[in-house]
């Protein structure tokens, strides 16, 4: 701690940017900077728990795959995840990232304390008591108003997660769509384009025990070794990453491929501890881009994406991801405010991907679509002001936090209001 102190009140004084990066796992440049870049790798584990209120204080930079272990001896677990692990913990929430389910928030919700070094250096301890206001802007804080050091989370039971995965027709699945979403824990979709199945994915908790699943049916035992070796690294990772490379150098054969992997994945029955049902292994390098849309608008949202890909003629070869989340009060979160529908589209890093983006874009922002923060977006601060109803109020809050404007970077200047004092 003494050490960031010291590092910030010296870029403050000789007129240096700092950033912090966490796994460096955004899709944006929200992370890079030309001045001091601040790696928290050294600054993980576990502080402290609190038994009686299932609150759990981390360091920053503890990465989401250590926190099960972490917690495991607590008997507690994180309420939801997204589906990967390997991002640290405060570059998960400075984004607003995010798993699916109606009822659960991003992670972002989950934090009920934070602690972080302000632009002068300060060190400030922040809850919904102790400067309310810096701690509701922080949570999903952009990287913009200080370093944090450390993060405590509102922690449940751990639990197990009951998956069903299997294609259906997408007209059916967006046939009652958000009712189907509200009904369940955890639901979310892929929809292969050119196709028209969408793989589903519906997650149900249980406080079952662990070994629960030595009495009851093979739905409800974790997968074989064996067979998420094939599913989750031979199937989704070596074999996909193969045809994207194919299909890359002969595009027109994206469709009979994807009707092809359409068929071939999905279709399991399993049970397990809820971290290692929410996170997946993602070895295949893309591009990204995600957009939250009010939930009520995400069947015609996706339907519209649906209709240009077809009228524009791109071949796209990776599934789009649907899911959902409960609203929240956080700032700049992209569920602020409202229930919450995510469409996020992919493009294989091989392939040109700006043409199918832009023209996303625009549908998703005939929605009043929020852009991931830490995924491709073209929007700047205007077009992101209005999207927002706390903007404004973020940016002030920004400016008394940091009114240097020392925790900048080109991403920042170009997604926020300018600060009055910033070079
Ligand atoms: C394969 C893949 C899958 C993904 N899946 C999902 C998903 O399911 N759901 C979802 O919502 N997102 C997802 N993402 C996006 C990802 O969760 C976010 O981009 C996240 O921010 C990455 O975390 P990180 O630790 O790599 O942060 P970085 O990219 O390193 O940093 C992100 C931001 O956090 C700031 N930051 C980092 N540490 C600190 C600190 N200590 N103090 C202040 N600011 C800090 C950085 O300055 C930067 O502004 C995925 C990304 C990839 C590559």
């Amino acid at each position: 701690m003494a050490e960031i102190v010291a590092l910030v009140q010296q870029a403050a004084a000789t007129g240096q940017r700092i950033k912090a990066v966490g796994a460096g796992h955004s899709f944006t440049d929200i992370a890079l900077t030309e001045g001091i870049q601040l790696s928290l790798d050294a600054l993980t584990g576990l502080q402290s728990v609190n038994r009686a209120t299932g609150e759990a204080t981390f360091a920053a930079g503890t990465r989401l795959y250590d926190i099960p272990a972490l917690l495991a001896p607590y008997g507690l677990a994180m309420t939801n995840l997204g589906d990967i692990n390997v991002q640290s913990l405060a570059g998960a929430i400075s984004t607003g990232t995010h798993g699916t389910g109606l009822r659960f928030g991003g992670i972002a919700t989950q934090v009920t304390a934070l602690t972080l070094v302000d632009g002068a250096g300060t060190v400030e301890h922040v809850s919904a008591t102790e400067n309310p206001e810096l701690f509701s802007a922080a949570r999903v804080g952009l990287g913009a108003l200080g370093i944090i050091t450390s993060i405590t989370l509102a922690c449940v039971p751990a639990f197990r997660l009951h998956a069903v995965e299997r294609p259906e027709g997408l007209n059916s699945v967006l046939d009652g769509l958000t009712q189907r979403m509200a009904s369940v824990d955890h639901f979310e979709f892929y929809w292969f384009p050119h196709t028209e199945v969408a793989l589903t994915k519906t997650n149900t908790r249980s406080e079952a025990s662990p070994w629960e699943h030595k009495r009851v049916d093979a739905g409800s035992r974790p997968l074989h070794p064996a067979r998420r070796f094939l599913d989750d690294t031979l199937m989704s990772n070596t074999v996909f990453s193969a045809l994207c490379s194919v299909t890359a150098r002969i595009p027109q054969s994206i469709p009979r491929v994807n009707s092809i992997a359409s068929k071939l994945t999905g279709n399991r029955a399993f049970a397990d501890a809820s971290h290692r049902v929410f996170a997946t292994e993602r070895r295949v390098r893309f591009r990204e881009m995600e957009y939250a849309v009010p939930l009520e608008s995400l069947p015609r949202a996706l339907a519209d994406l649906k209709a240009m890909i077809e009228r524009k003629g791109y071949n796209i070869s990776f599934p789009v991801e649907v899911r959902c989340a409960a609203a929240d009060d956080i700032e700049l979160s992209t569920a602020s405010g409202r229930l919450t529908g995510y469409i996020a589209i992919h493009q294989f890093r091989a392939t040109e991907h700006t043409d199918y983006f832009h023209s996303a874009e625009q549908i998703f922002l005939r929605f009043g679509g929020r852009p991931h923060w830490g995924k491709w977006h073209y929007l700047d601060a205007e077009s992101l002001q209005p999207l927002y109803p706390e903007f404004e109020k973020f940016c002030i809050l920004r400016q008394v936090a940091d009114p240097q404007g020392i925790f900048g970077n080109a991403y920042l200047d170009r997604v926020l209001l300018p600060l009055p004092s910033v070079r």
